[in-house]
Protein backbone atom coordinates (compact mmCIF):
# COMPACT_ATOMS: atom_id res chain seq x y z
CA UNK A 1 0.00 0.00 0.00
CA UNK A 2 1.12 3.86 -0.89
CA UNK A 3 0.13 6.46 1.69
CA UNK A 4 0.54 10.04 2.17
CA UNK A 5 1.16 11.70 4.88
CA UNK A 6 -1.15 14.32 6.03
CA UNK A 7 -0.59 18.25 7.04
CA UNK A 8 0.25 16.85 10.76
CA UNK A 9 2.70 14.05 10.55
CA UNK A 10 0.04 11.30 10.09
CA UNK A 11 0.09 8.78 7.35
CA UNK A 12 -3.26 7.75 5.32
CA UNK A 13 -3.37 5.36 2.83
CA UNK A 14 -4.19 6.49 -0.41
CA UNK A 15 -6.59 3.65 -1.41
CA UNK A 16 -9.47 2.52 1.08
CA UNK A 17 -13.10 1.03 1.28
CA UNK A 18 -16.25 2.90 1.77
CA UNK A 19 -18.90 1.16 3.07
CA UNK A 20 -21.78 3.62 2.82
CA UNK A 21 -25.45 2.37 2.11
CA UNK A 22 -23.95 -0.85 3.30
CA UNK A 23 -26.79 -2.28 6.21
CA UNK A 24 -25.23 -3.13 8.99
CA UNK A 25 -26.28 -6.57 9.19
CA UNK A 26 -24.05 -6.77 5.57
CA UNK A 27 -21.27 -4.93 6.59
CA UNK A 28 -19.46 -6.91 8.97
CA UNK A 29 -18.55 -9.60 6.38
CA UNK A 30 -17.77 -7.04 3.51
CA UNK A 31 -15.35 -5.14 6.07
CA UNK A 32 -13.87 -8.47 6.79
CA UNK A 33 -13.44 -9.33 3.37
CA UNK A 34 -12.05 -6.37 2.00
CA UNK A 35 -9.69 -6.67 5.16
CA UNK A 36 -8.55 -10.09 4.19
CA UNK A 37 -7.90 -8.39 0.48
CA UNK A 38 -5.83 -5.98 1.97
CA UNK A 39 -7.56 -2.80 2.67
CA UNK A 40 -6.53 -0.63 5.76
CA UNK A 41 -8.44 2.24 5.39
CA UNK A 42 -12.29 1.96 5.99
CA UNK A 43 -14.68 4.97 5.28
CA UNK A 44 -17.80 5.25 7.81
CA UNK A 45 -19.84 7.93 8.49
CA UNK A 46 -22.75 8.50 11.80
CA UNK A 47 -25.47 8.73 8.82
CA UNK A 48 -24.43 5.16 7.68
CA UNK A 49 -25.45 3.12 10.74
CA UNK A 50 -22.70 1.11 10.49
CA UNK A 51 -20.30 2.46 12.70
CA UNK A 52 -20.64 0.01 15.07
CA UNK A 53 -20.46 -3.29 12.18
CA UNK A 54 -16.87 -1.36 10.94
CA UNK A 55 -15.63 -1.62 15.10
CA UNK A 56 -17.14 -5.33 15.15
CA UNK A 57 -15.11 -6.30 11.91
CA UNK A 58 -11.63 -4.26 12.71
CA UNK A 59 -12.01 -5.82 16.35
CA UNK A 60 -12.51 -9.51 14.55
CA UNK A 61 -9.83 -9.23 11.69
CA UNK A 62 -6.85 -10.26 14.01
CA UNK A 63 -4.84 -7.46 12.42
CA UNK A 64 -3.82 -4.80 14.92
CA UNK A 65 -5.65 -1.50 15.53
CA UNK A 66 -2.20 0.30 14.07
CA UNK A 67 -2.57 -0.86 10.80
CA UNK A 68 -6.07 0.42 10.43
CA UNK A 69 -7.06 3.80 9.42
CA UNK A 70 -10.87 4.40 10.49
CA UNK A 71 -12.57 7.22 9.31
CA UNK A 72 -15.72 8.39 10.29
CA UNK A 73 -17.63 11.45 9.87
CA UNK A 74 -19.89 13.74 12.15
CA UNK A 75 -23.21 14.33 10.60
CA UNK A 76 -25.29 17.50 10.42
CA UNK A 77 -28.00 16.80 13.00
CA UNK A 78 -24.99 17.08 15.24
CA UNK A 79 -24.50 20.83 14.78
CA UNK A 80 -23.87 22.36 18.23
CA UNK A 81 -20.48 22.07 20.23
CA UNK A 82 -22.39 19.97 22.75
CA UNK A 83 -24.13 17.76 20.73
CA UNK A 84 -21.25 17.32 18.28
CA UNK A 85 -18.77 16.57 21.11
CA UNK A 86 -21.16 13.89 22.50
CA UNK A 87 -21.71 12.29 18.81
CA UNK A 88 -17.28 12.01 18.75
CA UNK A 89 -17.68 10.12 22.07
CA UNK A 90 -20.75 8.05 20.58
CA UNK A 91 -18.66 7.20 17.10
CA UNK A 92 -15.94 6.02 19.48
CA UNK A 93 -17.85 3.55 21.36
CA UNK A 94 -19.90 2.42 17.96
CA UNK A 95 -16.52 1.85 16.34
CA UNK A 96 -14.41 0.27 19.96
CA UNK A 97 -11.99 2.18 19.92
CA UNK A 98 -9.87 4.66 21.86
CA UNK A 99 -9.18 7.02 19.10
CA UNK A 100 -10.36 7.59 15.20
CA UNK A 101 -7.86 7.98 12.78
CA UNK A 102 -9.52 10.60 10.63
CA UNK A 103 -12.74 12.68 11.80
CA UNK A 104 -14.35 15.09 8.95
CA UNK A 105 -17.74 17.13 9.01
CA UNK A 106 -19.67 14.82 6.50
CA UNK A 107 -21.28 18.51 4.99
CA UNK A 108 -21.47 22.01 5.37
CA UNK A 109 -25.06 23.80 6.65
CA UNK A 110 -25.31 27.45 7.50
CA UNK A 111 -22.23 28.04 9.53
CA UNK A 112 -22.40 25.70 12.11
CA UNK A 113 -19.47 24.38 11.43
CA UNK A 114 -17.78 27.06 13.25
CA UNK A 115 -19.08 24.93 16.28
CA UNK A 116 -18.58 21.50 15.51
CA UNK A 117 -15.02 22.66 14.07
CA UNK A 118 -13.88 23.31 18.11
CA UNK A 119 -15.49 19.98 18.86
CA UNK A 120 -13.21 17.95 16.86
CA UNK A 121 -10.07 20.20 17.73
CA UNK A 122 -10.63 19.74 20.99
CA UNK A 123 -10.86 15.66 20.43
CA UNK A 124 -7.71 16.28 18.34
CA UNK A 125 -5.80 17.77 21.38
CA UNK A 126 -6.75 14.79 23.45
CA UNK A 127 -6.06 12.13 21.70
CA UNK A 128 -9.09 10.94 20.29
CA UNK A 129 -8.82 11.53 16.43
CA UNK A 130 -5.29 11.82 14.96
CA UNK A 131 -6.22 14.07 12.07
CA UNK A 132 -9.25 16.01 11.21
CA UNK A 133 -11.18 17.77 8.38
CA UNK A 134 -14.06 18.28 6.69
CA UNK A 135 -16.23 16.89 3.81
CA UNK A 136 -18.15 18.34 0.69
CA UNK A 137 -16.41 21.84 1.71
CA UNK A 138 -16.35 23.99 -1.93
CA UNK A 139 -13.63 26.87 -1.32
CA UNK A 140 -16.08 29.59 0.15
CA UNK A 141 -16.71 27.53 2.66
CA UNK A 142 -13.15 25.93 2.79
CA UNK A 143 -11.48 29.57 3.28
CA UNK A 144 -14.56 30.77 6.01
CA UNK A 145 -13.76 27.31 8.35
CA UNK A 146 -10.06 27.90 8.15
CA UNK A 147 -10.59 31.86 8.35
CA UNK A 148 -11.43 30.77 12.01
CA UNK A 149 -9.53 27.39 13.00
CA UNK A 150 -6.61 26.79 15.12
CA UNK A 151 -5.82 23.89 13.47
CA UNK A 152 -5.95 23.82 9.53
CA UNK A 153 -8.59 20.57 8.31
CA UNK A 154 -5.49 17.90 6.75
CA UNK A 155 -8.41 16.40 4.39
CA UNK A 156 -11.23 17.71 2.52
CA UNK A 157 -13.37 14.24 0.98
CA UNK A 158 -14.82 15.35 -2.29
CA UNK A 159 -17.30 14.20 -5.07
CA UNK A 160 -14.23 13.48 -7.09
CA UNK A 161 -14.14 10.84 -10.61
CA UNK A 162 -13.28 11.19 -13.97
CA UNK A 163 -16.31 12.97 -14.66
CA UNK A 164 -16.05 15.64 -12.00
CA UNK A 165 -12.29 16.01 -11.63
CA UNK A 166 -12.31 19.01 -9.02
CA UNK A 167 -9.02 20.95 -11.09
CA UNK A 168 -9.51 23.67 -9.38
CA UNK A 169 -10.09 23.25 -5.99
CA UNK A 170 -7.55 20.08 -5.88
CA UNK A 171 -4.97 22.71 -7.01
CA UNK A 172 -5.99 25.71 -3.93
CA UNK A 173 -5.54 22.42 -1.96
CA UNK A 174 -2.43 21.88 -2.62
CA UNK A 175 -1.86 25.30 -1.79
CA UNK A 176 -3.77 24.95 1.50
CA UNK A 177 -1.56 21.59 2.10
CA UNK A 178 -5.27 20.03 2.82
CA UNK A 179 -5.63 16.39 1.25
CA UNK A 180 -8.04 15.81 -1.19
CA UNK A 181 -9.72 12.30 -0.84
CA UNK A 182 -11.88 11.11 -3.47
CA UNK A 183 -15.85 9.51 -2.41
CA UNK A 184 -17.69 8.37 -5.63
CA UNK A 185 -14.60 7.64 -7.59
CA UNK A 186 -17.14 5.82 -10.07
CA UNK A 187 -19.81 7.98 -9.88
CA UNK A 188 -21.77 4.85 -8.26
CA UNK A 189 -21.39 3.66 -11.76
CA UNK A 190 -23.50 6.71 -13.76
CA UNK A 191 -23.02 7.65 -16.76
CA UNK A 192 -22.33 3.92 -17.90
CA UNK A 193 -18.72 4.19 -15.86
CA UNK A 194 -17.64 0.78 -16.34
CA UNK A 195 -17.65 0.18 -20.03
CA UNK A 196 -16.82 4.00 -20.88
CA UNK A 197 -14.89 3.70 -24.22
CA UNK A 198 -11.80 5.85 -22.73
CA UNK A 199 -11.50 4.19 -19.92
CA UNK A 200 -11.83 0.64 -21.00
CA UNK A 201 -9.76 1.71 -24.10
CA UNK A 202 -6.45 2.77 -21.69
CA UNK A 203 -7.07 0.01 -19.55
CA UNK A 204 -6.72 -2.55 -22.03
CA UNK A 205 -3.19 -1.49 -22.90
CA UNK A 206 -2.22 -2.62 -19.34
CA UNK A 207 -4.94 -5.78 -19.12
CA UNK A 208 -6.41 -3.40 -16.67
CA UNK A 209 -10.35 -2.68 -16.31
CA UNK A 210 -12.11 0.73 -16.38
CA UNK A 211 -12.24 0.72 -12.49
CA UNK A 212 -8.52 0.28 -11.96
CA UNK A 213 -8.10 2.75 -15.07
CA UNK A 214 -9.61 5.41 -13.38
CA UNK A 215 -8.74 4.73 -9.75
CA UNK A 216 -5.34 4.87 -10.85
CA UNK A 217 -5.72 8.17 -12.36
CA UNK A 218 -6.77 9.21 -9.10
CA UNK A 219 -4.20 7.57 -7.17
CA UNK A 220 -1.71 9.31 -10.00
CA UNK A 221 -3.36 12.91 -9.57
CA UNK A 222 -2.55 13.18 -5.64
CA UNK A 223 -6.02 11.95 -4.67
CA UNK A 224 -7.46 9.10 -1.71
CA UNK A 225 -10.29 7.20 -3.17
CA UNK A 226 -12.36 4.81 -1.02
CA UNK A 227 -14.63 2.55 -3.64
CA UNK A 228 -17.24 1.11 -2.59
CA UNK A 229 -19.00 -2.64 -3.24
CA UNK A 230 -20.17 -5.45 -1.47
CA UNK A 231 -18.54 -8.01 -4.23
CA UNK A 232 -15.30 -9.92 -3.36
CA UNK A 233 -13.82 -10.25 -7.00
CA UNK A 234 -14.38 -6.26 -7.36
CA UNK A 235 -12.33 -5.67 -3.91
CA UNK A 236 -9.76 -7.30 -5.17
CA UNK A 237 -10.01 -5.48 -9.04
CA UNK A 238 -10.16 -2.33 -7.14
CA UNK A 239 -7.11 -3.35 -5.21
CA UNK A 240 -4.84 -3.94 -7.48
CA UNK A 241 -3.95 -0.73 -9.44
CA UNK A 242 -0.31 -0.25 -7.60
CA UNK A 243 1.60 -2.79 -10.51
CA UNK A 244 1.51 -0.65 -13.56
CA UNK A 245 1.47 3.27 -14.28
CA UNK A 246 -0.67 5.63 -16.76
CA UNK A 247 1.51 7.58 -19.26
CA UNK A 248 1.20 11.06 -19.11
CA UNK A 249 -0.77 10.86 -22.80
CA UNK A 250 -3.56 8.44 -20.95
CA UNK A 251 -3.89 11.13 -18.44
CA UNK A 252 -4.49 14.19 -20.83
CA UNK A 253 -6.90 11.79 -22.38
CA UNK A 254 -8.93 10.85 -19.29
CA UNK A 255 -8.78 14.28 -18.05
CA UNK A 256 -11.04 15.46 -20.98
CA UNK A 257 -13.76 13.45 -19.55
CA UNK A 258 -13.97 16.28 -17.24
CA UNK A 259 -17.47 18.19 -16.86
CA UNK A 260 -16.08 20.09 -13.99
CA UNK A 261 -19.85 19.68 -12.26
CA UNK A 262 -21.50 17.46 -9.79
CA UNK A 263 -23.28 14.77 -11.27
CA UNK A 264 -24.93 14.79 -7.64
CA UNK A 265 -27.43 16.83 -7.60
CA UNK A 266 -30.55 14.90 -5.76
CA UNK A 267 -28.17 15.49 -2.71
CA UNK A 268 -29.83 18.86 -2.91
CA UNK A 269 -33.02 16.65 -1.88
CA UNK A 270 -31.10 15.96 2.15
CA UNK A 271 -31.51 18.54 4.64
CA UNK A 272 -28.51 20.84 3.89
CA UNK A 273 -29.94 20.94 0.44
CA UNK A 274 -32.89 22.25 1.67
CA UNK A 275 -30.92 25.08 3.53
CA UNK A 276 -28.89 25.61 0.50
CA UNK A 277 -31.81 26.31 -2.08
CA UNK A 278 -33.29 28.70 0.23
CA UNK A 279 -29.99 30.78 -0.08
CA UNK A 280 -29.26 30.30 -3.54
CA UNK A 281 -26.14 33.38 -3.29
CA UNK A 282 -24.32 30.59 -0.88
CA UNK A 283 -24.75 27.97 -2.97
CA UNK A 284 -21.72 26.98 -4.75
CA UNK A 285 -21.85 23.03 -2.83
CA UNK A 286 -23.61 20.28 -4.79
P1 LIG B 1 -18.57 4.41 -5.76
O1 LIG B 1 -17.49 3.81 -4.96
O2 LIG B 1 -18.23 5.45 -6.77
O3 LIG B 1 -19.37 3.29 -6.55
C1 LIG B 1 -19.94 2.18 -5.91
C2 LIG B 1 -20.70 1.38 -6.97
O4 LIG B 1 -19.78 0.87 -7.92
C3 LIG B 1 -21.43 0.20 -6.38
O5 LIG B 1 -22.65 0.06 -7.10
C4 LIG B 1 -20.49 -0.97 -6.69
O6 LIG B 1 -21.18 -2.18 -6.87
C5 LIG B 1 -19.90 -0.55 -7.99
N1 LIG B 1 -18.55 -1.10 -8.19
C6 LIG B 1 -17.51 -1.01 -7.33
N2 LIG B 1 -16.40 -1.55 -7.86
C7 LIG B 1 -16.76 -2.02 -9.08
C8 LIG B 1 -16.05 -2.68 -10.12
N3 LIG B 1 -14.76 -2.97 -9.99
N4 LIG B 1 -16.74 -3.03 -11.25
C9 LIG B 1 -18.05 -2.74 -11.38
N5 LIG B 1 -18.78 -2.11 -10.42
C10 LIG B 1 -18.13 -1.75 -9.28
O7 LIG B 1 -19.75 5.03 -4.83
P2 LIG B 1 -19.95 5.39 -3.31
O8 LIG B 1 -20.14 4.19 -2.47
O9 LIG B 1 -21.03 6.39 -3.27
O10 LIG B 1 -18.60 6.11 -2.87
C11 LIG B 1 -17.53 5.44 -2.24
C12 LIG B 1 -17.44 5.83 -0.78
O11 LIG B 1 -17.28 7.24 -0.64
C13 LIG B 1 -18.71 5.54 0.02
O12 LIG B 1 -18.88 4.18 0.30
C14 LIG B 1 -18.50 6.43 1.22
O13 LIG B 1 -17.60 5.80 2.11
C15 LIG B 1 -17.88 7.66 0.58
N6 LIG B 1 -18.87 8.72 0.28
C16 LIG B 1 -18.79 9.89 0.95
C17 LIG B 1 -19.68 10.91 0.69
C18 LIG B 1 -19.57 12.21 1.43
O14 LIG B 1 -20.50 13.03 1.35
N7 LIG B 1 -18.50 12.44 2.14
C19 LIG B 1 -20.69 10.75 -0.28
C20 LIG B 1 -20.75 9.53 -0.95
C21 LIG B 1 -19.84 8.54 -0.68
P3 LIG B 1 -21.54 -3.24 -5.69
O15 LIG B 1 -21.63 -2.48 -4.40
O16 LIG B 1 -22.82 -3.83 -6.15
O17 LIG B 1 -20.46 -4.24 -5.63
Amino acid sequence: MEYVTLNNGVKMPVLGYGVYKISSRDCVECVQNAVRVGYRLIDTAQIYDNEEAVGTAVRKSGVPRHDFFLTTKIWLTNDRYKTAAASIEQSLRKLQTDYIDLLLIHQPKRRDYHEIYPAMEVAYKAGKVRAIGVSNFYRDRFEDLTRSCEIMPAVNQMEMHVFQQQKSLHEFLKGCGTQIEAWAPFAEGRRNYFQNPVLTGIGAKYQKTAAQTALRFLFQQGAVSIPKTVHWEQMQENFNIFDFSLSHEDCVQIEQLDEGQTLYASQMHNESGTWLRANPDTLEVF
